[in-house]
């Protein structure tokens, strides 16, 4: 798989440059919170700034996130309103969907499929939070006996579901009761939206109160000691306020999840496309090793460093399986 693929750089680009503004716009004047590490707690120390956001890293786990942020009623004003967030549900979306269901979504349904096969739960009711536009309801529900539920507290999103005959509970997690979910055992899912996340350990606490004793919950998210991140960190399109707020990784997801009493289950990395995304942004490496690597390392080389950096748990693509004890 290719960046381009799923991100093609005209529209991708586009859509960066609007956030840019966005970000003036929606969070220049509103008040912002300290925190310490969203995975250990532990004090931050400066990493660097980009639109008016500041990142900070985590001296003990390595996490990297934003540090002040803004408070999260300015979030919920921008991803409702902001033109930004209107250009990826609309323009990016239709650009690319064709694409991401074929490249992404088909892959991460077969991918979800087996991990719940691992953990005897292929019974469990599937409930995807922030299901968006239906597309892993779609292909998963193709895999599986049970439908799929569909967590999407946006209007427009919550009717494009319904109209794929897809249930869909309109609401935020926060709002979301026992009542609203079917009866038995669950595995809750949710993609790249932990990175977004305002508060994880409360979003966690939260979904902790919904699940009972063996329910699983799968999510995927960045990881900030994966490579393209770390080679081209505040120049990485993936460093990019004010979405992504919170980039664990391998080890302090386990450190989080300890602390919040979730057994983990695995942790893996099963991204991609760091090497190509380290190509298409090769002018931006400082890294002497990565320059060289890049302009010199032929394509079978490339793709045996990407299976390494995946399979050794380096890749910025992770994969987190746990369950509640
Ligand atoms: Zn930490």
């Amino acid at each position: 798989m290719k960046e381009e693929e799923i991100r093609p750089v005209k529209i991708f680009d586009e859509y960066l440059r609007l956030a840019k503004e966005d970000t003036e716009r929606y969070f220049g004047a509103e008040e912002r919170e300290y925190s310490d590490c969203p995975a250990c707690k532990t004090k931050g120390s400066l990493a660097f700034e980009k639109h008016g956001f500041f990142y900070e890293t985590c001296p003990n786990c390595f996490s990297l996130f934003v540090n002040p942020r803004p408070v999260e009623s300015a979030f919920v004003k921008y991803y409702t309103e902001s033109p930004s967030s209107k250009y990826w549900a609309s323009t990016f979306y239709k650009e690319t969907s064709k694409a991401r269901r074929e490249k992404l979504w088909k892959p991460k349904a077969k991918l979800i499929c087996n991990t719940l096969g691992r953990y005897d739960a292929s019974q469990h009711s599937i409930i995807d939070i922030g299901g968006g536009f239906g597309l892993f309801a779609e292909e998963i529900r193709e895999l599986t006996t049970k439908a799929p539920i569909v967590i999407e507290p946006g209007p427009h999103l919550a009717d494009v579901c319904r109209e794929k005959l897809i249930p869909v509970i309109e609401k935020f997690l926060e709002q979301v009761g026992i009542d609203d979910l079917p009866f038995g055992p669950k595995a809750f899912v949710s993609f790249e939206l932990f990175e977004h996340l305002h508060n994880p350990a409360a979003f966690l606490e939260k979904l902790k109160t919904l699940m009972e004793s063996g329910d699983l919950f799968i999510f995927t998210t960045l990881s900030g000691t994966g490579v393209d991140i770390q080679v081209l960190w505040e120049e990485s399109k993936s460093v990019t306020p004010p979405h992504h707020l919170n980039f664990l990784n391998p080890r302090s997801i386990e450190i989080l999840m300890a602390r919040l009493g979730l057994e983990v289950l695995e942790i893996t990395t099963p991204g991609k496309l760091d090497i190509d995304i380290l190509v298409n942004n090769h002018s931006l490496i400082k890294d002497r090793f990565w320059q060289t690597f890049i302009a010199k390392a032929t394509e079978a080389e490339k793709e045996q460093w990407q299976v390494m950096i995946s399979e050794s748990g380096w890749s910025s693509h992770m994969m987190v399986v746990c369950r509640k004890p």
